[in-house]
């Protein structure tokens, strides 16, 4: 499979180990060699926006040929409420979700809707059949929704979860290419993964494959772009709640490409501020004991048991990038970033102060990053002069199903878990 030559003089995609250009490998998300995430190198190193209100005014610096159909971005506005509150001069919120009156029109309510349309365009111009997305709820609703309001031949196989099933809706009539599997309660995030790439490995299959893939990582890379272009310049300082690291990622490296660019970077990186909800944080531990890996039995003791109490069940990922070259850690080092721990009464009273001064309902996760913000300012990480960046990774969820009628999707099996058998699951689903 060979791709465009004009897309692949655009940009390329190299291996950050051994720098082997892989641009002609189409849905590649790995090279031969190993453990090292892959990165696209825009030609044009200057940002220039499109006429697009959505998300492809970005498209330079997206890794596909042309722009499916779609409608949201991420919005960016200065807060006075919260601000004043906390006494903050420049506070920014990147808002990712649904709140008309601010035209933030991220339907299915977070910021998986910007990893979405790349990622399926992506798998199109790649002649991908069929793709495996494995989610507790907001990458399901995300790519589900992609898929239900553009056209397309395109499979969606999504592996949820029985206990989350109530988040598998979307805001239209789900496309008959979309198929729900759910596995029985008991299981977590983790046993979905583990089918999913069981499901994957099948023939004729792809897993989107995470935050090892590139069109993910730079569509949610699309925050920090809209945040440099509304400020004016990148913030000292960004606050994201994480569970796989993705939007880490694709925070440092779009900051990477405005530096390039010669505009936007004043001073250094944006620091990384990077949250996790107690009593889950793998992420956390391995960082302030400043090991580039994660050792379960030290960083995750009882994973299933403290993922159930989670309060932000999005970020319950045990297997994040973190220590892959040109993961988390990396990132965390090249900004001089920082790692909290929120506990989820901290995350409810920032939801509550959140909601009540900026007007907008936000998820578990969004208040996550929240809370590591105050966390922040008790400990005088942040001065009140800097320039901060909180991304408000989903709101909206509650406006979003007062405004609107809204759908359920499938399930169309439901499994007992990750090693149930695959035989037959694909014939009533593809
Ligand atoms: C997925 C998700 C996160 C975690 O993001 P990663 O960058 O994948 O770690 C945070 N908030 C919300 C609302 C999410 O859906």
């Amino acid at each position: 499979m060979t791709m465009n030559s004009s897309v692949s003089r655009r940009y390329k995609i190299i291996c950050l180990s051994c720098h082997s250009d892989i641009s002609d490998y189409g849905y590649a998300l790995q090279c031969k060699c190993g453990n090292a995430l892959l990165r696209t190198i825009y030609k044009d190193k200057r940002l220039k926006i499109g006429p697009e209100a959505s998300m492809w005014k970005f498209a330079q610096w997206l890794p596909t040929k042309a722009k499916l159909k779609t409608s949201g971005r991420s919005i960016t506005y200065k807060s006075v409420e919260l601000a004043r509150e906390l006494r903050l001069q420049e506070l920014f919120i990147s808002f990712n979700g649904y709140w008309p009156e601010m035209n933030a029109m991220l339907e299915t309510c977070s910021f998986k809707e910007l990893e979405s349309p790349p990622t399926i365009q992506r798998a199109l111009e790649s002649d991908v059949k069929a793709l495996v997305v494995s989610s507790v709820g907001n990458t399901a609703r995300a790519f589900a929704h992609t898929v239900s309001t553009t056209s397309s031949d395109l499979k969606l196989l999504l592996v949820g979860l029985e206990s989350s099933f109530g988040k598998f809706w979307l805001p239209e009539q789900p496309s008959d290419n979309v198929k729900l599997i759910l596995l029985e309660k008991g299981n977590d995030y983790s046993d979905a993964i583990t089918f999913g790439n069981r499901l994957a490995s099948l023939p004729g299959l792809v897993n989107e494959g995470g935050a090892k893939n590139v069109a993910r990582r730079d569509g949610m890379g699309t925050v920090m772009l809209d945040a440099a272009l509304t400020i004016g310049r990148t913030p000292d300082h960004y606050f994201q709640a994480v569970g796989s690291g993705t939007g880490g990622i694709a925070a440092w490296e779009a900051a990477l490409r405005l530096k390039s660019d010669g505009r936007f970077v004043k001073g250094p990186l944006p620091k990384l501020h990077l949250a996790q909800n107690l009593p889950f944080a793998p992420m956390y531990n391995a960082w302030k004991a400043k090991r580039r890996f994660i050792n379960p039995s030290v960083d995750m003791p009882n994973a299933k048991k403290s993922i159930d109490k989670l309060y932000a069940d999005v970020l319950s990922n045990r297997t994040p990038t973190y220590s892959a070259k040109g993961g988390v850690f990396d990132a965390l080092n090249s900004t001089h970033g920082e790692m909290y721990a929120v506990t989820t009464a901290e995350a409810a009273h920032a939801a509550r102060l959140f909601e009540s001064l900026e007007g907008i309902d936000i998820v578990p996760a969004a208040a996550v990053a929240t809370a590591s913000l105050l966390q922040a300012i008790d400990d005088s990480t942040i001065g009140q002069k800097d320039v901060i960046l909180l991304n408000i990774t989903g709101g909206g969820l509650q406006r979003m199903r007062r405004d609107r009628t809204c759908f359920n999707m499938g399930p169309h099996r439901r499994l007992e878990g990750p090693d149930s058998d695959l035989e037959g699951v694909l014939e009533t689903l593809v």
